[in-house]
């Protein structure tokens, strides 16, 4: 999740653009097409799908991505998610066993804790920095809902991961067509009125999950994780 800047010739950068607008598009559509209430939040799958779909495609052209089940080492980073995803997760964790979500709700507030004494800068390196709570025994706990953000993360070099390198070799292609399907997305929630800017993870699905009312008024066009960067 440290990606290097994308590098794009004036070309590509039109192109790029002109994909931001096509996802914008064709995700408004299908915004609009829902009866709303849950199924506005249930249409982020659209977007998971989508940044699946490209890991997916740039594996089959042979492109070597070195991400596999139980390396975490990106899973030291900050994550960052929009409002549909993070009620996703929330959702997902409230149909959990009560143990479970305490459970749950008790490893963010300590990951919270840790962050809010933590004077590290945000470039730090990745080893320096705790786990992301969701991560239990290297795995991912909430892998079916995890966020784009997670989903696009990748590295073509494991090694520049375990020694902190500044910058991961990555995929232009994923990484630029990751880009257009999660700036589409937001600016079509954002067009219907919808709170789509990037939210710290945990902080937010901590709100959602004890907030009750944070769905409602995020539906009614409120900003309910604020503005936090
Ligand atoms: S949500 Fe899952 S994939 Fe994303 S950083 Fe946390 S443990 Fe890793």
């Amino acid at each position: 999740m440290k990606p290097p800047p994308l590098a794009l010739t004036p070309e590509e950068q039109a192109a790029f653009l002109q994909s931001v607008d096509q996802v914008q598009q064709a995700a408004l559509r299908g915004l609009e097409a829902q009866p709303g209430g849950w199924a506005v939040v249930a249409f982020v799958r659209h977007l998971q799908r989508g940044v699946d779909s490209v890991v997916a495609t740039v594996r089959d052209q042979g492109v070597r991505l070195d991400c596999a089940a139980g390396c975490s080492h990106c899973c030291h980073a900050r994550v960052e998610a929009m409002a549909p995803e993070i009620f996703q997760i929330a959702g997902e964790l409230a149909a959990r066993p009560p143990l479970e979500q305490a459970e749950t709700v008790a490893r963010l507030e300590a990951y919270l804790a840790v962050q809010t004494q933590d004077a590290s800068p945000q470039d730090a390196p990745w080893s320096c920095r705790p786990a992301c709570p969701f991560l239990i025994d290297q795995l991912c706990s909430i892998y079916a809902v995890r966020p784009a953000a997670c989903r696009k993360a990748h590295s073509r070099d494991v090694a520049a991961c375990a020694s902190d390198a500044a910058l991961i070799p990555q995929s232009l292609e994923l990484a630029v067509h990751a880009e257009a399907l999660q700036l589409g997305t937001a600016a079509a929630y954002r067009q219907r009125g919808l709170d789509a800017q990037p939210h710290e993870l945990v902080q937010a699905v901590l709100l959602a999950l004890r907030d009750p009312s944070a769905l409602s008024r995020w539906q009614d066009g409120e900003p309910v994780f604020g503005v936090d960067r």
